[in-house]
Protein backbone atom coordinates (compact mmCIF):
# COMPACT_ATOMS: atom_id res chain seq x y z
CA UNK A 1 0.00 0.00 0.00
CA UNK A 2 1.40 3.36 -0.75
CA UNK A 3 2.01 6.05 1.59
CA UNK A 4 0.19 9.50 1.44
CA UNK A 5 0.86 13.04 2.56
CA UNK A 6 -2.12 15.29 2.10
CA UNK A 7 -2.12 19.29 2.61
CA UNK A 8 -5.59 19.68 4.21
CA UNK A 9 -5.53 23.84 3.98
CA UNK A 10 -8.86 25.34 5.04
CA UNK A 11 -11.41 23.23 6.43
CA UNK A 12 -13.52 25.07 3.89
CA UNK A 13 -12.49 22.96 1.22
CA UNK A 14 -14.50 20.26 2.73
CA UNK A 15 -17.98 21.92 1.04
CA UNK A 16 -16.33 24.31 -1.50
CA UNK A 17 -15.63 22.74 -5.38
CA UNK A 18 -12.10 24.09 -5.83
CA UNK A 19 -8.99 23.40 -6.84
CA UNK A 20 -7.93 21.85 -3.84
CA UNK A 21 -11.06 19.63 -3.20
CA UNK A 22 -11.21 18.39 -6.77
CA UNK A 23 -7.38 17.56 -6.03
CA UNK A 24 -8.47 15.39 -2.55
CA UNK A 25 -11.16 13.59 -5.05
CA UNK A 26 -8.51 12.93 -7.80
CA UNK A 27 -6.29 10.83 -5.22
CA UNK A 28 -8.58 8.09 -4.99
CA UNK A 29 -7.73 7.29 -8.62
CA UNK A 30 -3.78 6.96 -7.94
CA UNK A 31 -4.46 4.82 -5.02
CA UNK A 32 -5.18 1.07 -4.73
CA UNK A 33 -8.63 0.53 -2.11
CA UNK A 34 -6.96 0.14 1.64
CA UNK A 35 -8.24 -2.18 3.83
CA UNK A 36 -8.26 0.46 6.49
CA UNK A 37 -6.83 3.95 7.33
CA UNK A 38 -4.39 5.42 9.89
CA UNK A 39 -4.49 9.08 10.02
CA UNK A 40 -1.91 10.99 11.55
CA UNK A 41 -3.53 14.82 11.95
CA UNK A 42 -2.39 17.79 12.32
CA UNK A 43 -5.49 18.67 14.70
CA UNK A 44 -4.63 16.46 17.51
CA UNK A 45 -1.20 17.64 18.77
CA UNK A 46 -1.23 16.71 22.37
CA UNK A 47 1.04 15.31 25.86
CA UNK A 48 1.05 12.24 23.98
CA UNK A 49 0.69 9.10 21.29
CA UNK A 50 -2.56 7.76 21.37
CA UNK A 51 -5.04 5.86 18.79
CA UNK A 52 -8.65 6.47 18.51
CA UNK A 53 -10.21 3.63 20.07
CA UNK A 54 -13.94 3.85 18.98
CA UNK A 55 -15.99 1.92 17.26
CA UNK A 56 -17.86 4.80 16.16
CA UNK A 57 -15.56 7.66 15.69
CA UNK A 58 -17.25 11.11 16.24
CA UNK A 59 -16.84 13.36 13.46
CA UNK A 60 -15.57 16.52 15.66
CA UNK A 61 -15.71 20.21 14.34
CA UNK A 62 -12.22 21.37 15.63
CA UNK A 63 -12.86 25.24 14.55
CA UNK A 64 -14.83 27.85 14.82
CA UNK A 65 -16.31 31.11 12.68
CA UNK A 66 -16.82 29.25 9.94
CA UNK A 67 -20.74 28.69 7.75
CA UNK A 68 -23.17 25.99 9.78
CA UNK A 69 -23.00 24.00 6.40
CA UNK A 70 -19.43 23.24 7.52
CA UNK A 71 -20.36 22.35 11.29
CA UNK A 72 -23.19 19.76 9.43
CA UNK A 73 -20.69 17.70 7.87
CA UNK A 74 -20.36 14.47 9.06
CA UNK A 75 -18.20 11.61 8.06
CA UNK A 76 -19.63 8.69 9.41
CA UNK A 77 -16.79 5.93 8.71
CA UNK A 78 -16.60 3.00 11.50
CA UNK A 79 -13.02 2.75 13.21
CA UNK A 80 -11.34 -0.36 14.15
CA UNK A 81 -10.52 -1.05 17.89
CA UNK A 82 -8.41 -3.93 16.53
CA UNK A 83 -6.33 -1.52 14.18
CA UNK A 84 -5.97 0.85 17.57
CA UNK A 85 -4.77 -1.97 19.52
CA UNK A 86 -2.36 -2.95 17.15
CA UNK A 87 -1.30 0.37 16.48
CA UNK A 88 -0.98 1.32 20.40
CA UNK A 89 1.29 -1.76 20.91
CA UNK A 90 3.33 -1.22 18.01
CA UNK A 91 4.16 2.45 19.44
CA UNK A 92 4.15 1.89 23.21
CA UNK A 93 1.16 4.16 22.74
CA UNK A 94 -2.70 3.94 24.31
CA UNK A 95 -5.50 4.00 23.14
CA UNK A 96 -8.59 6.51 23.89
CA UNK A 97 -12.39 7.21 23.18
CA UNK A 98 -12.20 10.96 23.66
CA UNK A 99 -11.47 12.13 20.71
CA UNK A 100 -12.76 11.03 16.87
CA UNK A 101 -12.07 11.79 13.33
CA UNK A 102 -11.15 15.80 13.77
CA UNK A 103 -10.99 18.13 10.20
CA UNK A 104 -7.61 17.19 9.20
CA UNK A 105 -8.76 13.73 8.43
CA UNK A 106 -12.86 14.23 7.34
CA UNK A 107 -12.30 17.53 5.29
CA UNK A 108 -9.42 15.42 2.98
CA UNK A 109 -11.25 12.31 3.39
CA UNK A 110 -14.81 13.65 2.20
CA UNK A 111 -13.42 13.90 -1.01
CA UNK A 112 -10.87 11.17 -1.08
CA UNK A 113 -13.70 8.35 0.28
CA UNK A 114 -17.21 9.77 0.12
CA UNK A 115 -18.77 6.68 0.52
CA UNK A 116 -17.18 6.35 4.74
CA UNK A 117 -17.22 3.01 4.42
CA UNK A 118 -13.64 2.16 5.24
CA UNK A 119 -12.49 2.08 8.72
CA UNK A 120 -10.52 5.05 10.09
CA UNK A 121 -8.14 5.19 13.01
CA UNK A 122 -6.91 8.33 14.34
CA UNK A 123 -3.18 8.43 15.73
CA UNK A 124 -2.17 11.37 17.80
CA UNK A 125 1.00 13.88 17.56
CA UNK A 126 2.93 13.80 20.35
CA UNK A 127 3.97 17.76 20.35
CA UNK A 128 6.85 17.26 23.27
CA UNK A 129 9.01 14.76 21.10
CA UNK A 130 11.61 16.54 18.30
CA UNK A 131 11.23 15.71 15.11
CA UNK A 132 13.52 12.98 14.76
CA UNK A 133 11.18 11.05 16.94
CA UNK A 134 8.29 11.57 14.87
CA UNK A 135 10.25 9.88 11.87
CA UNK A 136 10.97 7.07 13.70
CA UNK A 137 7.42 6.52 14.72
CA UNK A 138 6.12 7.00 11.06
CA UNK A 139 8.91 4.10 10.66
CA UNK A 140 7.25 1.63 12.67
CA UNK A 141 4.35 2.01 11.04
CA UNK A 142 5.61 0.45 8.23
CA UNK A 143 4.71 -3.25 8.45
CA UNK A 144 0.82 -1.92 8.18
CA UNK A 145 1.43 -0.92 4.60
CA UNK A 146 1.41 -4.70 3.68
CA UNK A 147 -1.51 -5.40 5.50
CA UNK A 148 -3.28 -2.64 2.87
CA UNK A 149 -3.60 0.06 5.79
CA UNK A 150 -3.32 3.12 3.73
CA UNK A 151 -0.86 5.65 6.17
CA UNK A 152 -2.24 9.21 5.75
CA UNK A 153 -0.21 11.99 6.92
CA UNK A 154 -2.29 15.15 7.02
CA UNK A 155 -0.56 18.83 7.45
CA UNK A 156 0.35 21.50 5.44
CA UNK A 157 4.17 21.51 3.88
CA UNK A 158 4.04 25.53 5.35
CA UNK A 159 1.41 26.43 7.96
CA UNK A 160 1.77 30.21 8.61
CA UNK A 161 -1.73 31.18 9.37
CA UNK A 162 -0.98 34.53 10.97
CA UNK A 163 0.73 35.34 7.41
CA UNK A 164 -1.98 33.76 5.55
CA UNK A 165 -4.68 35.60 7.19
CA UNK A 166 -3.03 39.36 7.41
CA UNK A 167 -2.27 38.63 3.43
CA UNK A 168 -5.53 37.40 2.76
CA UNK A 169 -7.36 40.76 4.21
CA UNK A 170 -5.22 42.83 2.17
CA UNK A 171 -6.10 40.77 -1.12
CA UNK A 172 -2.29 39.52 -1.43
CA UNK A 173 -1.84 36.60 -2.85
CA UNK A 174 2.04 36.47 -3.43
CA UNK A 175 4.03 33.54 -1.98
CA UNK A 176 6.81 34.91 -0.09
CA UNK A 177 10.63 33.63 -0.43
CA UNK A 178 10.00 31.71 2.89
CA UNK A 179 7.47 29.61 1.67
CA UNK A 180 8.42 28.98 -2.11
CA UNK A 181 11.96 27.72 -0.98
CA UNK A 182 10.76 25.96 2.35
CA UNK A 183 8.25 23.81 -0.24
CA UNK A 184 10.96 23.60 -2.99
CA UNK A 185 13.21 22.07 -0.18
CA UNK A 186 10.68 19.95 1.09
CA UNK A 187 9.78 18.34 -2.52
CA UNK A 188 13.48 17.89 -3.02
CA UNK A 189 14.32 16.04 0.17
CA UNK A 190 11.31 13.97 0.13
CA UNK A 191 11.97 12.94 -3.61
CA UNK A 192 15.21 12.14 -2.43
CA UNK A 193 14.23 9.85 0.38
CA UNK A 194 15.91 12.27 2.84
CA UNK A 195 14.04 11.76 6.14
CA UNK A 196 16.84 12.99 8.26
CA UNK A 197 16.74 15.93 6.14
CA UNK A 198 13.06 16.67 6.36
CA UNK A 199 13.35 16.09 10.24
CA UNK A 200 16.08 19.01 10.38
CA UNK A 201 14.44 21.26 7.98
CA UNK A 202 11.82 22.13 10.78
CA UNK A 203 14.32 23.81 12.67
CA UNK A 204 15.80 25.89 9.89
CA UNK A 205 15.15 29.84 9.51
CA UNK A 206 12.63 29.29 6.42
CA UNK A 207 11.51 25.94 8.51
CA UNK A 208 10.63 28.72 11.95
CA UNK A 209 8.77 30.73 9.59
CA UNK A 210 6.98 28.31 7.60
CA UNK A 211 5.48 26.72 10.76
CA UNK A 212 5.52 28.81 14.10
CA UNK A 213 4.16 26.09 15.61
CA UNK A 214 5.27 22.30 13.95
CA UNK A 215 2.11 20.52 14.13
CA UNK A 216 1.30 20.80 10.65
CA UNK A 217 4.83 19.68 9.55
CA UNK A 218 4.97 16.38 11.63
CA UNK A 219 2.06 14.56 9.46
CA UNK A 220 4.88 14.57 6.73
CA UNK A 221 7.56 13.14 9.11
CA UNK A 222 5.22 10.01 9.55
CA UNK A 223 4.36 9.37 6.34
CA UNK A 224 8.05 10.14 5.02
CA UNK A 225 9.26 7.37 8.00
CA UNK A 226 6.38 4.90 6.77
CA UNK A 227 8.23 5.22 3.27
CA UNK A 228 11.12 3.34 2.35
CA UNK A 229 13.64 4.01 -0.72
CA UNK A 230 12.24 1.62 -3.49
CA UNK A 231 9.23 3.60 -3.34
CA UNK A 232 8.75 6.30 -6.65
CA UNK A 233 7.82 9.73 -5.02
CA UNK A 234 4.92 11.41 -6.41
CA UNK A 235 3.71 15.01 -6.06
CA UNK A 236 -0.31 14.75 -7.08
CA UNK A 237 -1.17 18.50 -5.79
CA UNK A 238 1.19 21.25 -5.33
CA UNK A 239 0.51 25.25 -4.92
CA UNK A 240 -0.15 27.42 -2.69
CA UNK A 241 -3.39 29.13 -1.08
CA UNK A 242 -4.04 32.03 0.64
CA UNK A 243 -0.42 33.29 -0.68
CA UNK A 244 1.68 31.19 1.44
CA UNK A 245 -0.58 28.12 2.51
CA UNK A 246 1.50 25.16 0.70
CA UNK A 247 -1.53 22.60 -0.51
CA UNK A 248 1.54 20.00 -1.59
CA UNK A 249 0.53 16.13 -1.36
CA UNK A 250 3.30 13.21 -1.93
CA UNK A 251 2.16 9.87 -2.50
CA UNK A 252 5.02 7.30 -2.00
CA UNK A 253 4.54 4.08 -3.74
ZN1 LIG B 1 -5.13 22.24 9.66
Amino acid sequence: MPVLFVGHGSPMNAIENNRWSKGFRSLAGLLPQPKAILSVSAHWYVAGTFLTGDEHPKTIHDFGGFPEELFAVQYPAPGSVALAEQVAKMLGAAVRTDWGLDHGTWSVLCHLRPQADLPVVQLSIDGRLPPAAHLELGKALSPLREEGVLIFGSGNVTHNLRHAFTAYQRGDDTTPDWAKNFDAAVAKAAGNHEGTALANLARTADGRLSHPSPDHYYPLLYAQGASDDGDRVSFPIDGFDMGSLSMRSVIWG
